[in-house]
């Protein structure tokens, strides 16, 4: 995947010429690597009735939406935003499953006047909930398994003093809250973090799952999150989502047996699905030596792709316009006033002033996390499919910056 031909070129379109034609700093996506994503899991899960939830957070644009819906998939929201971009998309409120953290209880409200399907994550929210709404409308529970999983602490959600989920420990006050009620449970739910390389801990924490879900009985599906890793470079551990499948398709079908009902899989991949499939192009405006250090500087940072400083991650850079030069070692940063280095001491060919630099693995919380800092305008948003590049946002302008401000 990290070939050189990767790095020049998107579904047979030069880098350099999107930069040229769109301008930088632009995000591309390629269409086919989300779509060749989707049905790897497809493949993978094929035994059993699996619905994939995309975690629309990961990239929200409406046509990237729009192109997971034409595949067939739900969508995961956080926020009922997110649901309401997802049906101008054209999801149906009912392939849409709300997960919210710590939202005010007229959200969730909110979100059943949708129509959305309701995933709750405290036990005051099923309390009110219960209180509000009886057995007429269903819903879901974020299990908190007490599992440390994912690829740091920042990104993992599932352990014991995670702010995510209802603990299992709690699993009895759950019951007696949803027999005072008389609640309608229709699935259980967990999302451990993101990052989860290793299978042993999906079956893990599937089993506790498992276990817990014996105690309600109108159940539908079990949900098992997101947090299939990615290589983000060579050599990278990723989440084997074969034998993830083949293992979890296993451990479900004998579940299901016991349960004594056939449940649908769900899962939520939010990076899975769309990371690869995205790049950050960006412009060298200067290359400043120092005594011991020669920087990059670019026409973006951590306004655009936050990620290498909130998480510390790794984004492979490739030089687009001169993939043959020289190599040598630079350090990439941003032209933020904070220290926004992107890419630390990497060896690359020879960059100049001007030329277009790639950052990928852009795809995921990669624009979805941009903001206005130093009054930087967010980017443009570019999509492939079949072989052309469509305008799917436009850069901001210097009125947006003023949108909502009262003078
Ligand atoms: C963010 C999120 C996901 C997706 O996580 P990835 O690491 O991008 O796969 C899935 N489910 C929930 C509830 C989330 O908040």
């Amino acid at each position: 995947m990290y070939s050189e031909n990767r790095q020049q070129s998107s579904q047979g379109l030069s880098l350099e010429n999107l930069a040229q034609e769109f301008g930088t700093p632009l995000y591309v996506y390629d269409a086919n690597t989300i779509i060749q994503q989707i049905e790897k899991l497809k493949k993978a899960f094929s035994s059993i009735d699996l619905k994939i939830k995309y975690a629309a957070k990961a990239l929200t644009n409406v046509n990237v939406l729009r192109l997971m819906k034409q595949q067939g998939i739900g969508v995961d929201v956080v926020s009922v935003n997110e649901g309401r971009l997802a049906m101008m998309a054209g999801f149906s409120p009912a392939e849409i499953m709300f997960t919210p953290n710590c939202v005010d209880f007229s959200e969730i409200e909110e979100a059943v006047n949708y129509g959305f399907a309701i995933n709750l994550d405290n036990i005051p929210a099923l309390e009110k909930f219960g209180r509000t709404y009886g057995h007429s409308k269903a819903c879901a529970i974020r299990i908190n398994p007490g599992v440390m999983a994912g690829g740091n602490y920042k990104i993992s959600t599932g352990h014991d003093q995670s702010k995510f989920g209802i603990s299992i420990q709690q699993l009895p006050q759950i019951i007696d809250i949803v027999k005072k009620y008389n609640l309608h449970i229709n699935g259980l739910h967990v999302h451990t973090g993101s990052e989860v390389v290793d299978v042993e801990v999906f079956l893990k924490v599937a089993d506790i799952l498992f276990k817990a879900a014996l105690n309600f009985q109108e159940l539908d599906f079990i949900d098992f999150g997101g947090g299939f890793k990615v290589a983000y470079q060579e050599g990278d551990k990723v989440t084997d989502v074969n034998a993830l499948g083949k293992a979890l398709s296993e451990s479900f079908q004998k579940f299901c047996s016991d349960y004594g009902k056939k449940l649908q899989a769900w899962i939520e991949p939010g990076k899975f699905l769309v990371s690869e499939a995205g790049l950050l192009l960006v412009k060298t405006t200067v290359v400043k030596e120092t005594p011991s250090i020669t920087f990059a500087g670019v026409n973006s940072g951590l306004n655009h792709l936050i990620r290498p400083m909130m998480y510390d991650a790794y984004h492979h850079v490739s030089n687009v316009s001169n993939p043959g030069g020289e190599r040598k070692t630079y350090t990439i940063v941003g032209y933020i006033c904070e220290t926004d280095t992107l890419a630390a001491e990497r060896s690359l060919p020879e960059i100049q002033e001007g030329h277009i630099l790639a950052i990928h693995n852009a795809g995921a919380y990669g624009f979805s996390m941009a903001s206005n800092y130093n009054a930087r305008l967010r980017p443009a948003e570019v999509l492939i499919e079949n072989g052309k590049a469509r305008l799917i946002r436009k850069q901001e302008s210097f009125e947006d910056l003023l949108q909502g401000q009262i003078m």
